[in-house]
């Protein structure tokens, strides 16, 4: 137990000259816990048979102990998966005018809630539904915090102990436990569904709407594809008979898009217009899937109903921050200037020629003298566009314990996420930025250097 009288207090510790750094980079408090822990440990190593640390060692663990303490979980990462929307790794990245806006309605007072020309107060549901008013042609808009409590909203404002027809086909689950069945429930609304899992037909319809009910709910597939010997009735068809019936129709677009699809290379997601279009009375899609735009839930439709959801309570606990609408405001005016393919990420991503992600790929396998250019596919995920590709071209880099080699490509400071396929690990220019790209090909550099010396 001599051992333990080699072990430095607290008061030589803090005399050490790295305590200066710490207590200036970490504060006083926080460098005197780090301290205390690393005595507590070393204490026990010691009872337990080994040697007092010296110096180097002390210092090595109170600055570990310090610097995960204060890092933060949630960084930046490079995703050369190929995946645009990819919901792990935060869906859309913003415009820099989206970022812009957010940064100085984040930083300053706003006019959040405030009426200029009046002095007096305002309201915060002007800011992004005058947009989205003139956008989509909709009577009126309220935003929420994200789609999924869009719908919650909708339903318990709309139909809550009353009944809501929607086909079998459309009861989805969209991942992160979203599913229609349970939402229905949380709301208070009875779920009346209609038709089979694969046929669903106007004449289905027609018959549950004998009986009262609230509201006819049409929800976007999303992320899957029913094939075969299936019918479904399109948005307008389920609008006629339900108007027939004086039954307003909601229209849940998952992602919803303002662009249409098709002009990419893709088949064509439901747009926003096709909606309002169909004469859906209520219409609902997220900010952060094909719109490119931050987390937000967006309910468009007609006046009387969105009166009627924006007097809820819930509206208020789900109601968006100053920030979001700063961000939604921007991102929404890029449709509005027509200029969303050049500017909003998603779009420039979708919208990326083969032949320039070639000649990019090829660009990095230059730089690195590593791996082999091959033609591969993108997708778009984000519960939308199901089983859809995008031709690409990716760096293929073959190497023994590729699982190993991903693992240490996500613990870079600036962490690479790749794809592996057959053994391969693949790297898709079409999801990593341009200001990502020198960081990139850093992070590359310094694992295939260390590889070279572990060989
Ligand atoms: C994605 C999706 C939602 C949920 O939207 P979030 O913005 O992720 O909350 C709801 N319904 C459908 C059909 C979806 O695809």
């Amino acid at each position: 137990m001599n051992e333990l009288r080699n072990l430095p207090s607290v008061e030589k510790i803090i005399q050490y000259s790295e305590s200066e750094e710490w207590i200036s980079k970490f504060g006083r408090d926080q460098t005197l816990r780090a301290i205390r822990e690393t005595l507590d440990f070393f204490r026990s190593e010691i009872k337990s048979g080994k040697y007092a640390p010296d110096h180097l060692e002390i210092s090595n663990q109170i600055q570990e102990i310090l610097s995960n303490r204060f890092s933060p979980t949630l960084i930046p990462v490079i995703n050369a998966t190929g995946v645009v929307l990819h919901t792990n790794l935060g869906r859309a990245p913003l415009s820099h005018e989206t970022m812009r806006a957010m940064q100085s309605i984040g930083s300053e007072y706003s006019t959040l809630e405030f009426n200029l020309s009046t002095g007096k107060r305002g309201s915060r549901s002007v800011h992004a539904e005058e947009i989205l008013k003139q956008l989509t042609g909709a009577e009126a808009a309220i935003v929420v915090n994200n789609n999924a409590a869009a719908v919650l909203l909708v339903l318990s404002a709309l139909a809550k102990r009353k009944n809501v027809i929607i086909a079998r086909s459309q009861l989805i689950e969209i991942g992160g436990g979203f599913r229609i069945p349970d939402v229905m429930k949380q709301s208070g609304a009875k779920l009346k569904e209609v038709g089979t899992t694969n046929r669903v037909r106007v004449s289905d319809y027609e018959q549950a709407l004998q009986e009262s009910s609230a509201l006819v709910m049409r929800a976007h597939h999303s992320n899957f594809k029913i094939m075969g010997f299936t019918q479904e009735p399109n948005l307008r068809e389920i609008v006629e008979i339900s108007h027939q019936f004086g039954i307003p129709v909601m229209d849940d677009l998952g992602s919803g898009t303002f662009l249409d699809t098709s002009e990419f290379g893709l088949s064509h997601e439901p747009t926003i217009s096709d909606s309002v279009q169909a004469d859906a009375d209520i219409i609902s899609f997220s900010g952060d899937k094909l719109l490119g735009g931050p987390q937000a839930g967006i309910i468009i439709g007609k006046s009387v109903f969105i009166q009627k959801i924006k007097n809820h309570p819930l509206a208020r606990a789900i109601r968006p921050d100053k920030i979001c609408l700063a961000g939604l405001t921007a991102t929404l005016t890029h449709y509005l200037r027509n200029e969303a393919v050049e500017k909003i990420p998603v779009w420039q991503m979708i919208s990326r020629t083969s032949s320039s992600l070639e000649t990019q790929a090829k660009f990095w396998q230059q730089k690195l003298k590593f791996g082999e250019v091959l033609p591969s596919l993108s997708t778009i995920g984000g519960g939308s566009l199901p089983e859809e590709t995008l031709p690409t071209f990716v760096l293929a880099v073959l190497l023994p314990k590729p699982d190993l080699v991903m693992k240490k490509l996500r613990s870079l400071d600036h962490p690479i996420i790749a794809r592996l396929e057959d053994n391969k690990i693949l790297f898709d220019p079409r999801t990593v930025l341009p200001e990502q790209e020198t960081a990139f090909i850093f992070g590359l550099q310094k694992i295939f250097d260390e590889l070279k010396k572990d060989r």
